[in-house]
């Protein structure tokens, strides 16, 4: 008997083309005899379409991933103009009835938040990654540090500032963040990833410049003193038991990892395994568990550090419930160099969807 494997993809966000690129990733990956994929595609405009063809769906970033270029998995209905069903949100609750597990690729803010996996709790249908606690609290990095703080995970200063706080009080909150962070600084919408929004404040003008420009992503934002350090990750994946990867390093030739760099991989090299001496690895690996279990983690997670190699200080900087998963994103290559491949990996994150369903009933 099949898996019949649900996937949620695309969404209305602005990490919408990474979405669609794990999601033709996994389609490529998995063994056709074992799975039955149904792909459930969120339009950037918010809107819903099932089917099993994602023809014409694609832009060209994602052309040379189409399922229809000689991918293992052939739906049979894959056939050009096949036509795909519009659907609602909603319509999961019958979904439900022909799906198994849902694996749900969705990034940021509307999918990777907690918002998808509380439809798919109402509609009670296994789901891979995440509970609804743990996305939210990960996508919101204001709650996400409350909650490291109070698990006693070290991490770089902040201040958290409401939108509306900076319009009315702007003074007396730039007069804040210079006592307690100074420049430079970095400042970015609370809920918000892929660097978008984010960006790095060297005084005072620049620091309105880009309250101003976070403030149009969220009303929640948070202010970073800036460290010196290497960007260390790795990977967590499990339940309640837990196994870590191996280390890797994000080596940004720009001032900082931002959008550009992630996805158009303007100048930005990942060194797997990351060249770190021994204690540094091993305390990643206890940091990101208790992270991991501090926000209740699910599945997966990719925790990411700030190294400061000169005064040998480890911060951690961020969890990603459902990190980038195409089989060049780093959580996939760090369990790769820990010896899980790409579709083994699939499998395992499937096989704790389901497990996590059965163990909350
Ligand atoms: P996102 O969730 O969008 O990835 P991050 O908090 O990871 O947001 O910030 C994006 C990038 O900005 C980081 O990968 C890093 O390069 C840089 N950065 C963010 N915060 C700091 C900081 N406090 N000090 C130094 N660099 C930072
Ligand atoms: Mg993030
Ligand atoms: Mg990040």
């Amino acid at each position: 008997n099949k898996i019949r494997l649900g996937i949620i993809y695309g969404g209305k966000s602005s990490e919408h083309e990474v979405s669609l690129r794990t999601a033709m990733s996994i389609m490529k990956a998995v063994d056709a005899d074992k799975y039955e994929i149904m792909p459930v595609y969120v339009q950037l405009d918010g809107s819903w379409v099932k089917g099993a063809t994602l023809s014409g769906q694609l832009p060209e970033a994602v052309d040379s991933l189409r399922l229809s270029d000689g991918g293992s998995q052939q739906p049979e209905d894959s056939a050009e103009g096949q036509l795909v069903a519009a659907v609602r949100p909603a319509s999961v609750f019958s979904i439900g009835q022909e799906i198994d597990v849902i694996f749900p690729v969705v990034h940021g803010p509307n999918g990777e938040d907690g918002t998808i996996q509380g439809l798919l709790e109402l509609a009670n249908i296994p789901y891979v990654g995440a509970g609804v606690m743990a996305s939210a609290v990960g996508m919101d990095k204001w709650m996400m540090k409350n909650v490291f703080a109070q698990a006693g995970l070290p991490q770089v200063n902040y201040v958290g500032v409401l939108r509306s706080e900076w319009e009315q009080k702007q003074e007396e909150t730039i007069r804040q963040i210079e006592e307690k962070l100074g420049y430079p600084c970095f400042v970015k919408p609370a809920n918000m990833g892929s660097s978008v929004g984010v960006s790095k404040a060297k005084d005072r003008d620049q620091l309105i410049e880009a309250m101003n420009l976070a403030a149009k992503f969220d009303r929640r934002l948070v202010v970073e003193e800036a460290v010196k350090a290497r960007e260390l990750e790795i990977g967590v994946l499990g339940n309640e038991e837990l196994l870590t990867s191996a280390v890797g390093e994000v080596i940004a030739a720009k001032e900082f990892y931002d959008y550009e760099a992630k996805y158009k991989g303007a100048g930005t090299e990942l060194q797997i395994p990351a060249e770190v001496p021994a204690h540094v690895a091993e305390r990643m690996a206890e940091m990101a568990k208790t992270a991991f279990r501090a926000l209740d983690g699910s599945g997966l997670s990719r925790v990411d550090f700030f190294w400061d190699e000169a005064n040998d200080r480890l911060y951690i900087n961020e969890v990603n419930t459902m990190p980038g998963f195409t089989p060049f994103s780093m959580y996939p290559l760090l369990f790769q160099e820990s010896g899980i491949s790409y579709s083994e990996l699939i499998d395992r994150l499937v096989t704790l969807g389901l497990e996590r369903h059965a163990d909350k009933q």
